[in-house]
C-alpha cells in the first residue's frame, strides 16, 4: 500500500484551526510504528488544469489563478486566498488523483491530505478551494477507468460540495454522516445523509454507520472505487464539532468502513479530511490511527 504525501502541505496559516503541520506529524507518527518502508511514500504531484475543469467552472478557475475574489467570496473561504493556499489546493488535488489511481492498482491507498468536500464548482467555502474528491472521481469516470464510485464521508461536517456536484449523477453514490446542527448550515442533499444530533457518541454512531453502509451496498452493490473521507472531527475533543466519538470509536469506524470495501474487494482510497483539536499532535495521532488501520487491512490482519 502506498501513502501519498508532500512536505509542501505545511504552510503558514498563523492561528488558524486548520493545522497544516498535521500532515507531516501524521506521517511522523506512522513512521514511528515501523510498519512502512520509505519506498511506499509517494510525492503528491500538482493536478493538471484539465483535471480541475472536470468539476470547477472556468470563471472560478480564473478567480483562483488571478486571486480575484470579492470580499464576500474571500470571507466564505475562511482561509486566506493567496498563491500559497491555491497552490496547496492544486497539490492536494493531484495527491488525491494519484491516491485514487494507486487504490485501483493496489486495492487500498491513503492520501495523507485531501478531503476538501465543501468546495463547490464555482466557490470556495469552509477551508476548501478545490473539491479533490469530486475531481478525482470525475477524472477516473471520464477516462472510463471506472464506471461508478461511492463516497463515504464521515467527516463531522456534511460533504455538501460533493453532494451538490454529484446530485444528478447516477454513477456516483454520495453518503455523508455528519453533525446535524453544524456547518454547513444550508445542507445539500446527498444520496444518503445520516444527520446526527450534538452529543452523539460511539454507541449510537457505530450502529448508524452499519445501517448506512448496508443501505449504500443495497443501492450500489459494486462501485468501481470507494472514496472514504475519514475526517476525525467527530472526536469528543474536537474544537469545531460536538459529536462525542472516542479515539477507539473512531478506530472502530475506520475498521468498519475499510472492512466493508476490502471484504468486497472494492478498491478504497482514503483522504484525511478535517480534525481540529487543541493542538496538532493530538489530531495527527487520530489521523495516524486511520493510516494504521489501513496498513493493517493491507497486510491482511485488519
Ligand atoms: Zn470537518
Amino acid at each position: 500500500m502506498h501513502l501519498i504525501y508532500s512536505d509542501s502541505y505545511e504552510i503558514s496559516l498563523d492561528l488558524h484551526p486548520w493545522y497544516t503541520s498535521k500532515y507531516r506529524l501524521t506521517l511522523d507518527q506512522v513512521r514511528k510504528h515501523g510498519l512502512i518502508d520509505e519506498s511506499q511514500i509517494l510525492e503528491a504531484p500538482l493536478a493538471d488544469d484539465s483535471d480541475i475543469a472536470t468539476v470547477h467552472s472556468i470563471d472560478y478557475y480564473r478567480k483562483l489563478i488571478d486571486l480575484d475574489f470579492s470580499d464576500d467570496e474571500a470571507k466564505d473561504a475562511e482561509i486566506p486566498l493567496t498563491s500559497e493556499t491555491v497552490n496547496l489546493a492544486w497539490r492536494m488535488t493531484g495527491g488525491t488523483i494519484l491516491a485514487s489511481r494507486k487504490a485501483l492498482e493496489d486495492g487500498l491507498c491513503v492520501h495523507l491530505g485531501g478531503g476538501f468536500h465543501h468546495a463547490f464548482p464555482n466557490r470556495a467555502t469552509g477551508f476548501c478551494l478545490l473539491n479533490d474528491i469530486a475531481i478525482s472521481l470525475r477524472v477516473l469516470l471520464r477516462s472510463q477507468v471506472i464506471e461508478s464510485a461511492a463516497v463515504i464521508d464521515c467527516d463531522l461536517h456534511q460533504g455538501d460540495g460533493t453532494a451538490h456536484i454529484f446530485r444528478s449523477d447516477p454513477q456516483v453514490f454520495t453518503l455523508s454522516m455528519h453533525q446535524q446542527d453544524a456547518f454547513p448550515f444550508c445542507k445539500q442533499r446527498s444520496d444518503l445523509d445520516v444527520e446526527l444530533p450534538s452529543g452523539t457518541g460511539d454507541e449510537l454512531y457505530l450502529p448508524a454507520l452499519d445501517s448506512a453502509l448496508a443501505r449504500l451496498f443495497t443501492e450500489m452493490p459494486r462501485p468501481g472505487l470507494i472514496h472514504y473521507q475519514a475526517g476525525v472531527d467527530a472526536y469528543a475533543g474536537d474544537l469545531l464539532g460536538r459529536l462525542k466519538l472516542t479515539e477507539n470509536g473512531l478506530r472502530e469506524r475506520d475498521r468498519r468502513v475499510i472492512d466493508a470495501a476490502v471484504s468486497r474487494k472494492i478498491p478504497l482510497v482514503i483522504t484525511l479530511g478535517g480534525g481540529y483539536t487543541a493542538g496538532p499532535y493530538e489530531v495527527a495521532r487520530l489521523h495516524a490511527n486511520t493510516v494504521l488501520e489501513a496498513l493493517a487491512a493491507a497486510r491482511g490482519d485488519g
